[in-house]
């Protein structure tokens, strides 16, 4: 499997829309790997994750052709990961398409499916929505995609298992530490994860006063119980990704904060085989 990140940032971006902060001017200076848009990702060139409002920057930066990418996938329902307004852009007159063009399916939450039918009444039958249940596998072209509760503070966050043939990946955004109901999921099924892409909003701190995200001090924490059950091992890849201007050693210069540790830290663009 491949993954390509095409934003990963938090919420704001790096740098964030309004900000002065020291790293936001530096990120804004600098430019080129410093620059980090809203959070987004492509599976393999076919199965995208998540649609921001930055996904028609995405698309022309990354020279993706959108009418080929029909199957996305949903983490949750706040705007830097789901911009259903986006939907209009798909209506007659807006997207000429050819007759026989397949629908665009999203997958999410109930709450993805409530949010969008709010946007959908000039595409016709050009997008299907579908309510994903946690701890079910769906079969989404040729993946099988398992959703589990995100601890995220919308109504149905979902974090989500992504299995093609030989690999399997967790797509861990956004969150912050596991539920108790998505551990016991974990526990019983024991999936192997080849890769695992990690909330990493507070950057390089050890531990948080909130829990609607991860810090890599968490991440080593949650990393450390999924060896011990077998989960991960030596061989899984893990990328820290979804930075928020906020958090320390978030541009891609600290790199060797996350490398130390075993740890890939994303930038735009980047693609990552597993
Ligand atoms: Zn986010
Ligand atoms: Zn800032
Ligand atoms: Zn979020």
């Amino acid at each position: 499997m491949k993954i390509k990140y095409l934003g990963t940032a938090a919420a704001e971006g790096v740098p964030a829309l309004f900000c002065e902060c020291d790293t936001c001017k530096k990120a804004r200076k600098v430019g080129g790997k410093e620059i980090r848009t809203r959070s987004q990702a492509l599976i393999d060139g076919k199965l995208m994750l998540d649609f921001p409002a930055d996904t028609y920057f995405h698309s022309l930066i990354h020279g993706i052709s959108l009418k080929d990418v029909h199957s996305y996938l949903i983490t949750h329902t706040h705007s830097d990961h789901f911009y259903p307004k986006d939907f209009a852009m798909l209506g007659k007159g807006f997207a000429n398409l050819k007759i026989n063009t397949p629908p665009y399916r999203f997958y999410g939450g109930a709450e993805m499916v409530k949010e969008a039918l709010k946007h959908t009444a000039n595409v016709g039958d050009r997008i299907e929505l579908y309510a994903l249940e946690p701890f079910k596998t769906y079969e989404i072209d040729e993946y099988k995609v398992t959703p589990l509760k995100a601890n995220h503070g919308t109504e149905t966050p979902f974090i989500y298992i992504i299995k093609s043939k030989d690999k399997c990946m967790l797509y861990s955004h956004d969150t912050g530490l596991f539920t108790d109901e998505t551990w016991d999921y974990l526990l019983k099924e024991k999936p192997y994860f080849n890769f695992i892409s990690w909330d990493c909003c507070s950057g390089s701190k050890k531990n948080l006063d909130y829990t609607s995200h991860l810090c890599l001090g968490y991440i080593k924490d949650t990393v450390k119980r999924l060896n011990e059950n077998g989960i991960t091992d030596s061989k899984t890849k893990h990328c820290a990704n979804h930075f928020s201007h906020n958090g320390p050693d978030i541009l891609y210069e600290n790199r060797a904060v996350y490398e130390r540790e075993g740890y890939i830290m994303s930038y735009d663009g980047m693609e990552i085989e597993f």
